[in-house]
C-alpha cells in the first residue's frame, strides 16, 4: 500500500498552484478533512448517493460473459446504473456539499466529452447554485448533444480556444477563474488528478463503489475477489474501484488505460506505459510529454480517457508495482463494446470497454474458481453513434 505523507502519494501528488491559490487549498483541506468524521456531512453525502444518484450500484455476475470466455468468475460493478449515467455523480456530490459547507455559491468544473460537467451542472440544479463549465471549443462542436445538456440543466458552457481546444485547455481555464473568483466559487475537478488534496478527495468520494463491491461479493460468494479491473483516463473509477481493496495483496488490482491506435503509434494517451515524471495541473505526477516537457498530443477514441497525465496516486501504485495498467486498443474497445453488447445485453461506455476488453483477457488466464470484477464505470448511449461511425456505418445519412 502507498503511505501518503504530506499530500503526496510516494513521489507523486503535491500542490503546485500559483500562490494567490494557496490559501483556498488550505481551506478545501482543513474542510475536507473535517468532513470525513463529521455525522451530518457523512448522512447527507450518502442520503445524495441513495435516494437522488441511486446507490448502491448493483452488483452483477456476468453469466453469459463467464461461460463464454472458460475462466474466472466475472462480476460487473454496475456505475452505468447511476444517475447521470456514470460513477462521475459521486464525486460531484460530495465535492458540492464542500463547497457548500465553504459557503460557495457557484460551482465551476472542466469539462471533455461533457460527462463531468453534465454531473456538475445536475447537482448545481439540485443544489439551487450558479454553475459555468469550461469545455474545449473542439469538444463542444463535438458534444453539442451534452452541451444543449448542460444548458437545459442552467449552466453556463464556455467554449475554451486557447491551445488545442480540448479538455488539457479546459482544466487551465477554470484553474485561471478559481483564482479569481475564488471567494464565492469552487472549483469541482473530475477526476483524482490536481494539486492536493484534490486526488484524495475523489479517492475518498469514489471509493464507495468499492466498499459496496466488497460487502457485495463476500455476501454471494462469502470471499473476496481474485482481480479488481477498471478503466483509468485520470483514474477516479479506477481508484474508487480499488480503494477497498488497497490493504488486501491477494486482490490484484488492474487498470486499463487507452493505447488509441497501438502503443507505438503515436496516436495514445497511454500515460503510465509510455509517459515520464513531470509536474503539470498542480500535480506531480506521469505524463505524456516531450523531452522539454511540452504536454503532447494525446489520442484515443474515448473522449473520457485522452488525458495526457494521470492521478498521482496512480503513478505511485504502478511506481510501488501494487497495481498494473495495461494499454488496450481502440480496436479491442470497440470489440469489447460489441461483445458485451451481444453477451449481456449491456450496453457499456467506450471507456469502461476498455475495462471490459482486459477482463475478456484476464478471465482466459485464471480459473472458474477465481473472480474478476470489473467496474462498468459507464452507459455507452453516448457513444453508439462513434462506434457505428467506426464500423463505416453513418447514422446522420
Ligand atoms: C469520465 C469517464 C471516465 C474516465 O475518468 P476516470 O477519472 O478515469 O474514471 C471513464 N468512464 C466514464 C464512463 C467516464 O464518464
Amino acid at each position: 500500500m502507498t503511505e501518503k505523507v504530506d499530500n503526496r502519494f510516494g513521489m507523486y501528488g503535491g500542490q503546485f498552484v500559483p500562490e494567490a491559490l494557496m490559501p483556498e487549498l488550505i481551506r478545501l483541506q482543513d474542510a475536507f478533512e473535517a468532513c470525513k468524521h463529521d455525522d451530518d456531512f457523512q448522512r447527507e453525502f450518502h442520503r445524495l448517493l441513495n435516494d437522488y444518484a441511486g446507490r448502491p450500484s448493483l452488483l452483477y455476475y456476468a453469466k453469459n460473459m463467464t461461460e463464454d470466455l472458460g475462466g474466472a468468475k466475472i462480476y460487473l460493478k454496475r456505475e452505468d446504473l447511476n444517475h447521470t449515467g456514470a460513477h462521475k455523480i459521486n464525486n460531484v456530490i460530495g465535492q458540492a456539499l464542500l463547497a457548500k459547507r465553504l459557503g460557495k455559491t457557484r460551482l465551476i468544473a472542466e469539462t471533455g466529452a461533457g460527462q463531468h460537467g453534465v454531473a456538475t451542472a445536475t447537482i448545481a440544479a439540485l443544489f439551487g447554485m450558479d454553475c459555468e463549465i469550461y469545455m474545449g471549443k473542439q469538444d463542444t462542436d463535438r458534444q453539442r448533444l451534452n452541451v444543449y445538456r448542460m444548458e437545459l440543466l442552467g449552466a453556463k458552457v464556455v467554449p475554451v480556444t486557447d491551445g488545442q481546444g480540448l479538455l488539457k485547455d479546459a482544466v487551465n481555464a477554470a484553474l485561471a477563474d478559481w483564482a479569481q473568483h475564488a471567494a464565492d466559487t469552487f472549483y469541482v475537478i473530475g477526476s483524482a488528478v490536481g494539486p492536493a488534496p484534490y486526488p484524495a478527495m475523489v479517492h475518498e468520494f469514489q471509493s464507495v463503489i468499492s466498499k459496496e463491491s466488497r460487502q457485495q461479493i463476500l455476501q454471494v460468494e462469502g470471499r473476496l475477489p481474485d482481480a479488481i479491473v477498471a478503466c483509468c483516463g485520470g483514474g477516479s473509477n479506477a481508484i474508487g474501484s480499488f480503494a477497498d481493496y488497497l490493504d488486501k495483496p491477494s486482490v490484484k488490482l488492474y487498470g486499463a488505460e487507452a493505447a488509441g491506435q497501438g502503443l507505438a503509434s503515436g496516436k495514445t494517451a497511454a500515460t503510465l506505459e509510455l509517459g515520464s515524471d513531470g509536474i503539470f495541473h498542480g500535480m506531480a505526477s506521469k505524463f505524456l510529454q516531450n523531452q522539454d516537457g511540452q504536454i503532447a498530443k494525446v489520442y484515443s477514441i474515448s473522449a473520457g480517457l485522452d488525458y495526457p497525465g494521470i492521478g498521482p496516486e496512480h503513478a505511485a501504485l504502478q511506481a510501488s508495482g501494487r497495481a498494473t495498467y495495461v494499454g488496450i486498443t481502440d480496436e479491442e474497445a470497440v470489440q469489447a463494446f460489441e461483445y458485451i453488447a451481444r453477451k449481456e445485453g449491456i450496453i457499456a461506455a467506450i471507456e469502461s470497454s476498455h475495462a471490459v476488453a482486459y477482463t475478456e483477457k484476464l478471465a482466459k488466464t485464471m480459473t472458474p474458481d477465481q473472480i474478476i470484477i470489473c467496474t462498468l464505470s459507464g452507459r455507452g448511449d453516448k457513444d453508439v453513434a462513434q462506434v457505428a461511425n467506426y464500423r463505416g456505418v453513418d447514422l446522420h445519412d
